[in-house]
């Protein structure tokens, strides 16, 4: 399985991800993650993306293509994996198509994105910043995150349905709700039982 995770920040991309991981026994990689541990390493890579993130903007392409294809280059990685949070623009959707291509790995299969309103998306961060203290969870760096993710990440679900990969699926709700319905919905899309999802 190899998918891709769309959806606005706070609409639960880590947390199904995690779920989605262990479903098909393949690993998530995260770039806030990564990004996040380079910073708390204080590396090279850290320090520059530091100010980009703290303030909810995106860092640039070149950083982040470079943390995902030195990923993308470990053996755990080839028998599929699940990206959170990559690809955030059109030019990184547009380079991730052509790395794997030059790596000589199938393509992607899915792109999943998590449907979840604005103003739910806004109550769920300022919830976290309460409860994790994450310096980009400040109401303003929030918003402008929201933004961000409307004019750079948004346009990429046209990108994947046009490839015929995209599946949206409602992100409110309880947890392990979202989790079976996403099950349902790629069993339904490679027309195979879904093993995980247990009805009832
Ligand atoms: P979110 O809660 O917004 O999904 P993430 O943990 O995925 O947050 O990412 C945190 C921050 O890391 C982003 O706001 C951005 O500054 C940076 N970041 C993560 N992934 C990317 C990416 N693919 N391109 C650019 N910046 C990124």
């Amino acid at each position: 399985m190899r998918m891709i995770l769309l959806g606005g920040p706070g609409s639960g991309k880590g947390t199904q991800g995690e779920m989605l991981a262990r479903e098909f026994g393949v690993p998530r990689l995260s770039t806030g993650d990564a990004l996040r541990a380079a910073v708390k390493g204080d590396t090279e890579l850290g320090r520059k993306a530091k100010p980009v993130m703290e303030s909810g903007g995106l860092v640039a392409d070149e950083i982040v293509l470079a943390i995902v294809e030195s990923r993308l280059a470990q053996q755990d990685t080839a028998a599929g994996f699940i990206l959170d949070g990559f690809p955030r623009t059109t030019a990184q959707a547009v380079a991730l198509d052509a790395m794997l291509q030059r790596h000589g790995t199938p393509p992607l299969d899915v792109a999943l994105d998590l449907e979840v309103k604005d103003a739910e998306l806004v109550q769920r961060l300022l919830l976290r910043a309460q409860q994790q203290g994450r310096t980009d969870d400040r109401e303003e760096v929030i918003r402008n995150r929201i933004r961000l993710y409307g004019e750079e990440t948004r346009p990429l679900l046209d990108y994947y349905a046009a490839q015929g990969k995209l599946i949206a699926v409602p992100g409110s709700g309880a947890v392990d709700d979202v989790f079976r319905n996403i099950v349902l919905r790629l069993a339904e899309a490679f027309d195979k039982p879904a093993p995980g999802a247990r009805l009832g």
